[in-house]
């Protein structure tokens, strides 16, 4: 990182509109992340824009960050700028004085509506009255505006607004920014992680007035040590992401930063609160029980039944206000009524306030057996009247992650069940606690009849998890626990005959952190391990993004065959290609998948499709046609093997090639999963690592 210089070409593009930073700032800034695909280039430029408004016009961070980020509010406040395509057309065509049928021609030719606008403005466009150049806090408040419209005449403000944007948009670059954003659809790859870490940089490079932080100024950086300054970066955008993991709210974070710059104190001032849901710890899979056994040796560890119903984070206030999320943040206390009124019943004595967690399972009401999940979904998903609950359900707790003001993140799960075991009083078929055996890995008998009794009562399997935080390791103590990373060789670069002994990067050896019994939220660790039915099958499954397809031949003419599958790579927000997959469909759904992404063949009009690659997809190869990512398909597959044609985790493995899967195979639509869920590419090359570290060398096989 260049930490004396902000990218000259942002700075140029810095102006103040009456005090504030342009829009226009902005717009260079994602020009500049999408002609790259270097994750340091894409930090770097956003990092650079975000010093120039923390030091310029630090009221417009907050919203430049959102703009950024393509959303105007976090998941769990219900902020839809509910926009049709149509709107969007309609005001292309007012705005730029297009007809139909040239609006069509260019949506035909161009696929994105990003690039209809950038040509359409190009062209020209009408001006009714003076534009007045867009401003980051204009743009942003001008969205919320649209999201907030609602009653009668709203469909006409929202469209007045459109139109406004558009006009005042100054050429097609931001034409393009402005209709992008208003199909939330940005593409620039500044996802989540890409922007706590340009965030957690710009605040140790720019100080904002009055904040303290640990890099003071330029000539105090030049002296640290390239070792040291690596640490810095690392605890700031460790306390960053720990921040928004715990409050995943911008609103929270950036004033604060502005306030107090990057210290501690961050931690202390986002964290827990009643009715902010925290992002929820994850599982790692696991193959099988021994794999499992192997993992968690010389460790205490509780195996509890994995229900099959929803995830949910239950918070309750000193006044007893009460508020249910989903796994995805979502504010779901209108669908579960039921359990709002549970909760003054199994909240015990003493207890003011909580953040629980638990899952929801449908139950049959007088016995309380479980049903599966598809039973669960048939329950309405909003405003469910008390008396008119056909569904049953009872919420299986497993976790307390909060008590009486109090995080509880740092306790040991030992202590933090504990807690939720003596201070919450059971109502049977209602409210109860995970079935639950701790054992140690000598225990291999009992654990393996466990997981047989949760299949037996139709459980997904078990979830593992470490009961008590172990004392202090020193670093690289070798200890078994610890890992030993080993990143591939590089390749010596063409053209050099032959590489040197010191062109050769020593393996790097280091060790994943201990295994801690504490919750880590948006970790996903070996702390907790799943287990479940189908890993005992010949094959782990992936959760892929379909992105393209094929017409299909022969019988399967009327349909997309074969359809192009897509991990997704967490850094860069960029798909890329893993596998064609014509196989495990039936034709119901190949009929229905054609009519989901229709090219105009159906309906007359395109849906969910694009004719144009998008850019970022990474795939090298000519589909006919090009999806819009919507959906997340589980899917079976073989083994991975290296691959010269996809580009899924090309360089995590090999410096040119990806990894692709061998007879891939659709298992079925998850329909719970967004699709920043789907699998990335870091997690398809540790199946690969972990496929490898399996096969036999040849040697052995003979
Ligand atoms: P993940 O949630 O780990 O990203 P996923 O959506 O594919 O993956 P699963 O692999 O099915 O989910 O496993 C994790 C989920 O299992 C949790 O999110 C939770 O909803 C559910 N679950 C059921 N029982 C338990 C339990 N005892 N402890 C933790 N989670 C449980």
């Amino acid at each position: 990182f260049d930490t004396s210089l902000y990218i000259p070409d942002l700075q140029a593009s810095w102006a103040s509109e009456g005090g504030q930073a342009s829009y226009a700032l902005l717009i260079r800034c994602f020009v500049l992340v999408n002609s790259t695909t270097s994750r340091i280039k894409i930090v770097d430029t956003l990092v650079n824009c975000i010093r120039l408004l923390i030091e310029s016009d630090p009221a417009s961070l907050l919203h430049a960050v959102w703009l950024a980020t393509n959303s105007i509010s976090p998941p769990y406040i219900s902020l839809e700028l509910g926009l049709g395509g149509s709107a969007i057309s309609k005001a292309l065509k007012t705005v730029c004085g297009l007809d139909n049928r040239a609006l069509k021609a260019m949506n035909d030719r161009l696929g994105d509506p990003g690039d209809v606008a950038f040509e359409a403005k190009k062209k020209g466009s009408f001006t009714l009255r003076k534009p007045k150049p867009l401003t980051i806090q204009g743009v942003y408040g001008m969205l919320r505006k649209i999201a907030m419209a609602e009653g009668k005449g709203s469909a006409e403000m929202k469209q007045r607004i459109v139109e406004r944007l558009l006009q005042d948009a100054r050429g097609g670059e931001e034409s393009r920014y402005i209709v992008r954003t208003l199909c939330q659809h940005l593409r620039i790859g500044a996802v989540k992680t890409t922007m706590l870490i340009a965030l957690s940089r710009a605040f140790l490079l720019s100080r904002p007035p009055g904040a303290e932080f640990p890099i003071r100024d330029r000539a105090e950086l030049a002296k640290r040590k390239k070792e040291e300054l690596a640490e810095v970066w690392a605890r700031g955008e460790e306390i960053v992401k720990a921040c928004f993991a715990r409050r995943p709210n911008y609103n929270d974070l950036v004033p604060v930063l502005l306030e107090i710059g990057i210290t501690e104190e961050l931690l202390i001032r986002c964290n827990l609160t009643c009715h902010i849901p925290l992002r929820p710890m994850l599982g790692s899979i696991t193959r099988d029980l021994s794999e499992m056994l192997t993992k968690l040796q010389g460790r205490d560890f509780a195996c509890e039944y994995k229900y099959d119903g929803q995830r949910a984070q239950v918070h309750c206030d000193e006044k007893g206000k009460v508020s249910i999320f989903s796994r995805h943040l979502e504010l779901m206390t209108d669908k579960y009524p039921d359990l709002v009124a549970l909760v003054p019943k199994f909240r015990g004595e003493g207890v003011q306030s909580f953040i629980m967690e638990g899952e929801v399972v449908a139950v049959d009401r007088q016995t309380g057996e479980l049903r599966n999940f598809q039973t669960l979904t048939n329950r309405a998903r909003k405003d469910v009247e008390l008396g008119s609950i056909t569904i049953d359900v009872c919420l299986f707790a497993f976790d307390l992650m909060y008590l009486n003001g109090q995080p509880l993140l740092d306790r040991p799960f030992r202590e933090r069940r504990e807690l939720l075991r003596s201070l919450f009083v059971e109502i049977p078929h209602h409210f109860t606690w995970v079935k639950s055996l701790d054992a140690t890995s000598q225990d291999s008998e009992a654990v393996l009849e466990f997981f047989k009794s949760a299949l037996d009562i139709k459980c997904e399997g078990i979830m593992v998890k470490i009961l008590d935080n172990l004392p202090d390791l020193e670093y690289g103590d070798g200890d078994p626990e610890t890992e030993v990373v080993e990143k591939p060789a590089k390749k010596p670069a063409k053209g050099k005959a032959k590489a040197s002994e010191k062109d050769v990067p020593e393996k790097k050896k280091g060790r994943r952190k201990p295994l801690l019994a504490t919750y880590e939220p948006d970790k996903r660790l070996d702390s907790w391990l799943k287990v479940k039915k189908d890993y005992n099958a010949e094959f782990d499954t992936l959760d892929l993004i379909p992105v393209a397809a094929w017409h299909g031949t022969g019988r399967k003419a009327k349909w997309w065959s074969p359809i192009l599958l897509a991990v997704r790579n967490d850094e860069t927000g960029s798909l890329e290609a893993v596998c064609k997959c014509m196989s495990g469909f039936t034709d119901a759904f190949y009929k229905a998948n054609r009519e989901f992404y229709d090219d105009g063949e159906i309906s007359g009009e395109p849906k969910n499709i694009s004719f144009k690659k998008p850019s970022f997809v990474e795939y090298a190869g000519q589909p006919d046609v090009w999806f819009e990512p919507q959906e997340v398909w589980e899917m079976a597959f073989a083994d991975i093997t290296i691959s010269p044609t996809y580009t899924a985790a090309i360089g995590l493995v090999d410096e040119d090639k990806g990894l692709s899967l061998r007879f891939p195979r659709f298992l079925k639509k998850r329909e719970d999963k967004g699709l920043e869920e789907a699998s990335t590419s870091e997690f398809l090359a540790g199946l690969w690592r972990k496929q490898e570290a399996k096969t036999p060398a040849a040697g052995e096989k003979d």
